[in-house]
């Protein structure tokens, strides 16, 4: 019974500190701290499991694209750039499937500890660069959750249901209607309500 090994990806790193566990952690010793030294940084990232809202969401492990400058500034680290994540989910009036992919900008300031910045913000309006490092999902989670839309729809005119047959308005001809089957219906119930109506007996008129 062989033990099956773990899978590596190149030699070993004597870096003890590199988070490989977390992938959407960026190692800051390159950019350095020296005001003005900039970084490009361009990844393609799995996804995580809860980046959604009631009907549309990111799909766990999709391509997250990350293209992104890393500035060093005297308060921290900028992080200015553009994050490109496909969605799914369903038409919030006729419920079919929903994909798209979201364009999103993103300019945020992770702050050193100690710099003026974090001594004046609250802990949870400002991100902090994390020792020499920066995790980039919570900035991302939040910008793409908050850009999910809370009634995504599958075309922008999507007209829905039929109330009465509960088909894609869209799918069915321009003059579908339901409205050839009421004067059946209503003369049907009117005959079947006819004898023995008993308001036609009741001396209501006195
Ligand atoms: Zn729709
Ligand atoms: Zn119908």
């Amino acid at each position: 019974m062989p033990a099956a090994p773990l899978p590596r990806s190149g030699a070993a790193s004597p870096d003890a500190r590199r988070p490989a566990a977390n992938p959407w952690s960026v190692d800051l010793r390159e950019l350095g701290r020296r005001a003005g030294s900039m970084h490009e940084l361009e990844r393609s990232l799995p996804a995580p499991a809860d980046w959604r809202v009631e009907l549309i969401g990111v799909p766990e492990g999709a391509p997250v694209a990350l293209r992104l400058r890393l500035e060093s500034v005297m308060e921290g680290v900028l992080v200015s750039g553009e994050v490109d994540v496909p969605v799914a989910g369903s038409c919030a009036r006729c419920l079919e499937p929903v994909e798209d992919t979201l364009e999103l900008d993103v300019q945020e300031l992770f702050a050193y500890p100690g710099s003026t910045t974090e001594a004046t913000s609250e802990e949870d309006e400002v991100r902090s660069v994390e020792g020499e490092h920066i995790d980039l999902e919570p900035m991302v989670r939040d910008l793409v959750v908050l850009s999910l839309p809370l009634a995504p729809t599958c075309t922008d005119d999507c007209a829905g249901l039929c109330v009465d047959c509960g088909q894609r308005l869209d799918d069915l001809p321009a003059d579908h209607t339901h409205e050839q089957l009421d004067p059946r219906w209503a003369g049907l119930a009117a005959r079947l309500a006819a004898p023995g109506t008993p308001g036609a007996a009741d001396p209501e008129e006195n």
